[in-house]
């Protein structure tokens, strides 16, 4: 989606349902609809929660194993209609193809979700694109289950170009081989580039799926608020215990209550946020730069093994291995150090130690070690 072409919209469209100038938008409510009266006492529990407005539910639920809640289907629609009725609760469900769009807009529901599984194929996002031309209606999309930023910003400009100007991104982090202790890896730089790359695009944060456990909820909201999102969305369950789909995440409305209350809720300005953008890329760079690091000091660890090999030391003496070129070694080192403006002392200490540590290796290697 091209920048220009996003703002411009925007502006010429009505008023969002996904931002608020006051505080963050809460969208909560159960993973999955199971029933009339699990819906509707939820629903009741929610809206006496401050700062909820959205009442969410999965009506056809993405299932990666055959056999597990499939969802409820179209009646959960109905449900959340009276849902809306009761409470005054604007509502939200996930739509995957054309028909549940429709369906999904027949029955009054005010903001449609593009989840995970559906944002990875563009065949599927084109469909619901095609099904919302001349529709005036607010969309999340949900960042796909890998972390490929095209895929997500693609699926935003499919729906653009059908005309979808209330539109936002929903970050529910990333399946990765080691996600812990998060259910699905947060990876913040990679949403941060996606509002990098499109400024103003609405930011909410699906906390629950990231967590994958209660414990959670509270920090990754909060690192969530800290960047300035625009929403939550957390799953909540009047007795999660019970819950058909993803029981051990969900929350009663009385503990979002709770939570909501304990996180720092002040919306971020715009020279804040750019910083917190900034800092949360140089941490990221940080990090990879102690990976390297890591791996330089695996690979002279192995070439000290191999030097090791070659100068079996004749006495047990911390001299070893040769002192007199080390000296000067270290002296260069000391030099290249002041070029580069870091501290000399500080890089002694680290050579010193990398140094004794062969030493130390070397000697044990030998038996001449205690
Ligand atoms: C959900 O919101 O319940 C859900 C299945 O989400 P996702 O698309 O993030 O997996
Ligand atoms: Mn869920």
């Amino acid at each position: 989606m091209s920048t220009a072409a996003h703002s411009s919209k925007k502006l010429a469209g009505q008023q969002s349902q996904l931002v608020s100038s006051k505080r963050p938008i809460v969208i909560a409510g159960p993973c999955s609809a199971e029933s009339e009266e699990q819906m509707l006492q939820t629903a009741l529990g929610l809206k006496k929660v401050r700062g909820v407005s959205v009442f969410r539910a999965g009506i056809w639920k993405p299932r990666t194993r055959p056999g597990n809640f499939q969802g409820v289907g179209t009646i959960g629609l109905e449900w959340l209609r009276t849902v809306k009725q009761e409470t005054g609760l604007r509502t939200a469900c996930e739509v995957a193809n054309a028909t549940q769009t429709e369906q999904a807009l027949q029955q009054g529901v005010d903001i449609l979700l593009i989840g995970a599984h559906t944002t990875v194929n563009p065949f599927l996002v084109q469909e619901i694109a095609d099904a919302l031309k001349g529709v005036q209606v607010a969309v999340l999309v949900k960042n796909p289950v890998n972390p490929d930023l095209a895929l997500w910003l693609g699926a935003l400009e499919r729906l653009h170009i059908s005309g979808i100007t209330d539109l936002g991104a929903m970050h529910r982090g990333f399946s990765t081989l080691d996600s812990a202790p998060y259910r699905n890896h947060p990876k913040w730089e990679h949403a941060l580039e996606l509002r990098q790359q499109v400024p103003g695009l609405a930011m909410y944060c699906d906390a629950s799926h990231i967590a994958g456990r209660r414990s959670l909820l509270r920090p990754v909201s909060q690192r969530a608020l800290d960047l300035g999102y625009d929403g939550l969305m957390i799953e909540s369950h009047h007795n999660p215990a019970a819950a058909l789909s993803d029981a051990q995440q969900q929350i009663m409305p009385q503990e979002l209550h709770m939570l909501l209350q304990a996180l720092k809720q002040q919306h971020t300005p715009g020279e804040k946020l750019k910083q917190n953008t900034q800092m949360e890329k140089l941490r990221k760079e940080i990090e990879h730069l102690d990976d390297e690091l890591l791996t330089l000091l695996s690979r002279r660890t192995k070439v000290t093994a191999q030097l090791g090999d070659y100068s079996k030391p004749v006495e047990k003496s911390a001299e070893t291995p040769d002192p007199v070129r080390w000296d000067l070694v270290l002296e260069n080192l000391l030099h290249q150090a002041s070029s580069a403006g870091i501290d000399q002392a500080f890089v002694k200490t680290i050579f010193q130690e990398v140094r004794s540590q062969y030493a130390r290796t070397h000697l044990y290697n030998y038996g001449l070690s205690s």
